[in-house]
């Protein structure tokens, strides 16, 4: 057990100081822009929702101007991201909702964002993440595959983990958030991991386990 928790720790440790004060890598300003851009980062890529967003919040740079738009419009503007039938629609109508329901602006609880069009627990958490620096754990493809290959969980789901990585580390959630989707976007990559040059190669017995790719 006093093991486990050394290497947890461990695990943290070099996480943090590998990546200290790490933030998203979508580009926003404000608290709708971190919405939206959220929201189309489910199944996308930052950098493609990066080149997306300086025309969408050119054409519609709030909720009022969101709200009011065409679906044809929206979806030509997003029709480089995945899903981007369905996220049109979600952008207008959580556009619509903050006018209704939040007076514009953009809740700041879990609870509230996740009854917003398109929103789910794993994006209501990276946004209370990104806007407060809370205390909490997000799932994306990164996060799932790199906690999976160090041994911290072995669920099956993004929330199921998310509550194994929450209860093992406690703390530094949002920042072991920020931590991971990095180290597994430029590191610990789904094809080709660099583990020879690993920080965390001690702490980690997926080299060991033949041919699982996760
Ligand atoms: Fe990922 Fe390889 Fe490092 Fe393990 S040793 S965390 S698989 S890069």
């Amino acid at each position: 057990m006093t093991e486990s928790i050394n290497r947890v720790e461990k695990i943290r440790e070099k996480l943090l100081s590998k990546f200290p004060k790490a933030v998203s890598e979508l580009k926003f300003r404000d608290n709708f822009e971190l919405l939206v851009s959220v929201v189309l980062s489910a199944q996308c890529t930052d950098k493609r929702v990066n080149m997306i967003t300086p025309n969408l919040f050119k054409r519609f740079p709030n909720p009022e101007a969101m709200s009011k738009a065409e679906y044809d419009e929206v979806r030509s503007l997003i029709s480089s991201c995945n899903l981007f039938q369905n996220k049109a629609k979600y952008l207008i109508n959580l556009s619509q909702q903050l006018l209704d329901n939040f007076n514009r602006e953009v809740p700041m609880s879990a609870k509230e964002l996740q009854t917003l069009s398109g929103v789910g627990q794993k994006t209501a958490n990276v946004v209370l993440i990104e806007a407060k620096g809370e205390n909490l754990m997000a799932v994306d493809t990164h996060v799932f595959r790199v906690s999976h290959r160090l041994g911290l969980s072995v669920a099956k789901t993004p929330t199921a983990t998310e509550k194994d990585l929450t209860q093992l580390f406690k703390k530094d959630l949002g920042e072991l958030h920020q931590a991971m989707v990095l180290f597994g976007r430029y590191h610990c990559k789904a094809i080709n991991p660099e583990c020879e040059n690993c920080t965390l190669l001690d702490e980690c017995s997926w080299r060991d386990r033949e041919g699982t790719l996760l």
